[in-house]
């Protein structure tokens, strides 16, 4: 099968969060199980020049959007397998920060159609076009309006992967003629309560439509969760599958990763601890072994960090660090910048994006807090399973269906977890592990090793990948 994977990011080229991990891990993991994958991106300005040095230039289009007529130039770089296209244009992509412009809309309409204009020259017809979020929403729809009887298209099956429902594409209805280009009896694909929303076009027109978890699947059907999609998901709801994202193990290996201060294995585990201190070193907090807790992740309303900063001065009169990186709202890095002047030896909270220091993070904590309001599903919990180190999360989304609570009795189970959105359950969970990594050490060494000898690789999510393109 041929499946052309449609993202606006992918790690090692590109990263913002999630979704470029798993632009970077599922194509491969889909060549390895025999499958012929291309993936195709914007040429961002930010992408280090060490691949763009490298990569070959295919030739160049014209791509019409409404009553523009844009250039796309079209470049190639092959790595594991996987043909990564890359799609050129100045005006759109030579710019600081890959998303929040003013005509991110326009953006991201180009690149989906250039997407469908460039496939001749890509030499490359897929069987699957599969699409990620609200930046490639459109190619279903523009498939359907405008290529479905040329030669090669009439065929082609289309997947849209929801990564988080949040983010929508929604603009002023009046860019569905002035900057999609659509015909009047397209438009109502793409409107949705008086706007224009890509997501919500692309959830209609796509033949399949994919969220990252089982559980987030569902709880999208649910007003707290859909941002306002529900009863568009609802009559969907046949399409509507969930795959658990899986990470990618070769990568946050902590018998490989360079950024940590020392390798260790689940047969070596006490090696775990000089990473400990070496962070506590490195942020300045005392050189102790009391239990760090680690975050790393956006600092946005969808992570919990109003539950965080809300019981903070209780979690830090524990006898505990709390080590934070991550960037995002003003207020949430205003609010820790501020409490860690208040507690110098219990708190570091880094506001900065950095690999190193979140694999030195991963490594070095005891526990990792993520008590998110909704996950779809969450990287950083497996991640930190990985590295031995226990999650305490609330039950929703991908969270729910990857970290299972442990159960003393049977020694079954990863982590800790919480139901409510409410700060003072999710302290009490963090009591909990608290308590069990002072009293019960034998206890916590089993929680740390059933989380590690946990299976997070893309080999499973993969199979159900190819066998949901089979079924189209
Ligand atoms: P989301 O996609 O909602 O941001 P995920 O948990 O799915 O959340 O993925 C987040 C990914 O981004 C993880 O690999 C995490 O380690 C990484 N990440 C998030 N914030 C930072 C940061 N400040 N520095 C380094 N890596 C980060």
């Amino acid at each position: 099968m041929k499946i052309l994977y449609a993202t606006s990011e992918a790690g090692p080229f590109i990263r913002t969060g999630g979704l470029g991990d798993v632009s970077a891990a599922l194509p491969p993991a889909l060549v390895k199980e025999g499958q012929e994958v291309a993936v195709i991106l914007p040429l961002y300005e930010e992408i280090p020049s060490s691949f763009r040095n490298n990569m070959e230039f295919i030739g160049n289009t014209t791509v019409p959007l409404s009553w523009r007529r844009q250039y796309a130039g079209l470049y190639k770089y092959v790595q594991q397998g996987v043909s990564y296209f890359f799609v050129d244009n100045e005006y759109y992509f030579k710019r600081k920060a890959i998303y929040g412009h003013f005509d991110d809309g326009e953006r991201f309409a180009f690149f989906s159609k250039a997407v469908l204009e460039l496939i001749p020259l890509m030499g490359f017809y897929p069987n699957v076009i599969h699409c990620n979020d609200w930046q490639t929403a459109l190619i279903p729809v523009m498939l359907d309006a405008f290529y479905r009887k040329a030669k090669g298209y009439t065929n082609i099956k289309t997947v849209l992967a929801i990564h988080n429902i949040e983010f929508q594409g929604r603009m002023s209805s009046y860019v569905i003629d002035n900057v999609f280009g659509l015909p009047d009896e397209f438009a109502s694909i793409v409107e949705y309560k008086g706007d224009a929303n890509m997501l919500k076009g692309g959830i209609e027109a796509a033949n399949k439509v994919i969220t990252v978890s089982p559980t987030y699947a569902n709880e999208i059907l649910d007003p707290y969760f859909s941002y306002g999609l529900e009863h568009i998901l609802h009559e969907r709801k046949y399409k509507l599958q969930g795959i658990l994202n899986g990470i990618d193990v070769d990568l946050y290996n902590p018998e490989k990763d360079k950024a940590l201060f020392k390798n260790y294995s689940y047969k070596a585990i006490s090696n775990k601890k000089a990473n400990k201190k070496g962070l506590q070193k490195l942020v300045g907090l005392p050189v102790a072994d009391v239990p760090v807790i680690g975050m790393v992740g956006r600092l946005a309303g969808q992570k919990g960090i109003d539950l965080l900063t809300r019981v903070l001065k209780e979690i830090l009169s524990m006898e505990v660090q709390l080590v934070v990186l991550g960037t995002g709202d003003w207020k949430y890095e205003n609010a820790l910048k501020e409490a860690e002047k208040q507690f110098p030896t219990k708190l570091n909270a880094a506001i900065t994006f950095s690999a190193d220091m979140a694999s030195k993070i991963y490594a070095a904590a005891d526990m990792f807090l993520m008590p998110s309001k909704f996950e779809p599903c969450g990287l950083s919990q497996m991640i930190a399973m990985r590295y031995g180190t226990v999650p305490i999360v609330r039950e929703t989304g991908g969270l729910k269906d990857t970290v299972e609570p442990f159960n003393p009795e049977k020694d079954t189970g990863v982590g800790f977890t919480f139901k409510s959105y409410d700060a003072y359950d999710m302290l009490d969970a963090i009591r909990r592990a608290v308590t069990v990594y002072y009293e019960q050490p034998e206890k916590w060494d089993i929680i740390v090793k059933n989380g590690m000898s946990k299976d997070f690789s893309w080999n499973k999510s993969a199979d159900e990948y190819i066998m949901m393109y089979k079924n189209l």
